[in-house]
């Protein structure tokens, strides 16, 4: 087949090379239930599939073991004990058998079932080998069906993805030392999925449309997550001069280096603190040696999306500890729950919304079901003991949500104290500013929090009125747009009027191009993924503060944001 360029948005940088790996689950009932005429052939395709799955699951255990060690493998060797367990495969024998039903509904129906039986245990554990169950039940269904579709726990060997979407949750589970990049055929610029891939250091394109169905699987693919170019196929020449892009990139890394042990400051001395964005813990282990001086967002849903039940208060209790202490007293800010969007727990039970980013998500559904949140609360509290925590509500819209919440923090932590439990004396308590509301309103915030964290990847989709999952309208998404631009000059003035702090959270602290604009308006904190830690610090060291400031105003009287970015842009060629 011949070479081809497809295009796509690019979310997070990197140019990467690999095979394609063509990822197309197939979940239990996806397919419609079938009788059969012939039970004895359908009784045949079950066990010859069993012995395929056998077989796989064989190869998988050996690559596994010596890839990622014995205790991932032994994950695989349960899967196997399912298989063989008589209450699994005899029923569906016995489906086919006495009641007609074809192969692919008989391991449906009992893999369903048998998973049912175990999300209803009171046990967190048992209610966790359901999604094991659901697992073996869907491999030994794609077997039944033949179907080609992988599987994200499969991959072995360096791939770049192919998917026509991943979750936030398909994203965190992805092993980054094999996943180069990944592609999909739909998302947005600052969908979940999308800051994974940055925090993840993973190059990803997302949207790229009916492009995707140019790839095969196994097909030799490039992908620039800067422009969102992927090649599809290339041509020896073009693969040649793509090697050496990666060489230069590469070089490109280690230059900016350097500036990890750097402070940001101004060339004119004006310093600010730069943080990072993380989703686990095991992000904030190595932060401040690549040059983070605090974490500026914990976004702690990841937390409960990679496990299939709400986790306990000692489970989050030691998240947030092993942050605490990876920053070794350097400010950890932790986002409570914000969940609904596109961020889905199933085991929630939370009803599907015709505007999901407008309905039932973060604080609204924390206050509505407050134990989530005064768990959460008291796991943070006792985990202050051991560094420095703030605490962030999301998607506060008005004062009263705010006051609310800070009530609930007074009571949880009156009650820590009657227990006895250590503390720390004080821990700051803020709020996002990512609802139009809220920033337009930061003066009346600003008397009552200790600081605001500036979501500009929600405030200009509320601002703008533009899906920031929606490839479709994503060249309306911007917010370079001179109204998010008032509404964040709104907030640092709020905060600077009352001696509080701001920082930015949103996507917009980690592009360069914004470092001018947001040094004039006097941003504090720039919280970013950490693969944009260097850059922004090394564009912060080669401005001056006072040309930013007088930018900034110039900045203020345009109008559209295309002007905007001219005069960004024309700045930093100078
Ligand atoms: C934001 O909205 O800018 C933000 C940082 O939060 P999230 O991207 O998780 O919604
Ligand atoms: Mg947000």
């Amino acid at each position: 087949m011949t070479s081809t360029i497809i295009k796509g948005l690019g979310v997070s940088e990197g140019i990467r090379m690999g095979k394609a790996y063509v990822y197309a689950p197939l979940k239990l009932g996806d397919r419609a239930e079938r009788k059969t005429d012939a039970p004895e052939a359908e009784l045949k395709r079950l066990h010859q599939a069993k012995a395929r799955c056998l077989e796989e699951l064989e190869e998988l255990i050996g690559q596994t073991r010596q890839k990622l060690g014995e205790e991932k493998a032994a994950i695989l060797k349960g899967q196997v004990s399912f298989l063989n367990d008589p209450t699994f495969f005899p029923p569906m024998e016995q489906l086919i058998r006495k009641e007609g039903w074809s192969a692919e509904t008989a391991v449906t129906r009992v893999a369903l079932q048998i998973a049912g039986i175990f999300e209803k245990m009171d046990n967190a554990y048992m209610q966790e080998r359901a999604a094991d169950i659901k697992d073996v039940g869907s491999r030994l269904l794609a077997q039944v069906l033949e179907h080609s579709g992988a599987r994200l726990s499969d991959i072995r060997d360096e791939v770049v993805l192919v998917a026509d979407d991943l979750t936030p949750s398909d994203t965190v589970q992805l092993d980054r030392s094999l996943v180069q990049g990944f592609i999909t055929r739909i998302g947005g610029k600052t969908s979940h999925t999308a800051i994974l891939a940055q925090s993840l250091g993973i190059a990803a394109v997302l949207g790229v449309g009916g492009g995707l169905d140019e790839i095969r699987n196994g097909d030799l693919v490039i992908l620039d997550g800067s422009t969102g170019e992927c090649l599809v196929r290339p041509e020896e020449t073009v693969r040649q001069q793509y090697i050496r892009l990666m060489e230069a990139e590469r070089a490109d890394r280690e230059r900016l280096a350097a500036f990890a042990a750097r402070p940001a400051a101004t060339a004119d001395g004006f310093r600010v603190e730069i943080a990072a964005n993380i989703g686990t813990p095991a992000e904030a282990e190595g932060l401040i040696a690549k040059g983070a001086e605090a974490v500026g967002l914990y976004r702690t849903e990841f937390l409960f999306m990679g496990s299939s039940t709400m986790p306990g208060e000692q489970l989050q209790f030691e998240a947030y500890r092993a942050a605490a202490q990876s920053m070794e007293g350097r400010p950890v800010v932790i986002r409570t729950l914000d969940i609904g969007g596109d961020k889905e727990l199933p085991y929630l039970e939370l009803e599907k919304e015709m505007n999901p980013f407008l309905g039932y998500r973060a604080i609204r559904l924390c206050l509505d079901r407050q134990e989530l949140l005064r768990t959460q609360l008291r796991a943070v509290l006792r985990a202050s003991a051991f560094g420095n925590l703030k605490i962030m509500f999301p998607m506060i819209s008005g004062l009263g949500e705010w006051r609310q919440a800070k009530a609930i923090y007074t009571e949880v932590r009156a009650q820590l104290e009657a227990e006895g439990v250590p503390m720390a004396d004080k821990v700051e308590l803020g709020i996002m500013v990512e609802i139009p509301s809220v920033a337009v309103l930061a003066h009346s915030f600003a008397k009552e929090v200790d600081f605001f964290s500036i979501g500009t990847n929600d405030l200009v989709q509320y601002t703008v009125a533009v899906d920031r999952m929606n490839e479709k309208v994503s060249y309306l998404y911007d917010y370079f747009h001179p109204a998010v631009i008032r509404l964040i000059k709104n907030v640092i003035d709020a905060a600077n009027a009352h001696g509080k702090w701001a920082g930015m959270c949103g996507s917009m602290a980690g592009d360069r191009l914004a470092a001018p604009l947001l040094l004039g308006l006097g941003l504090h904190e720039w919280s970013m993924s950490p693969g944009s830690l260097h850059k922004v610090k090394e564009t912060i060291a080669g401005c001056s503060r006072a040309d930013c400031v007088k930018l900034t105003e110039e900045i203020l009287e345009l109008e559209t944001p295309e002007e905007i970015r001219a005069a960004l842009t024309a700045f930093l060629d100078k």
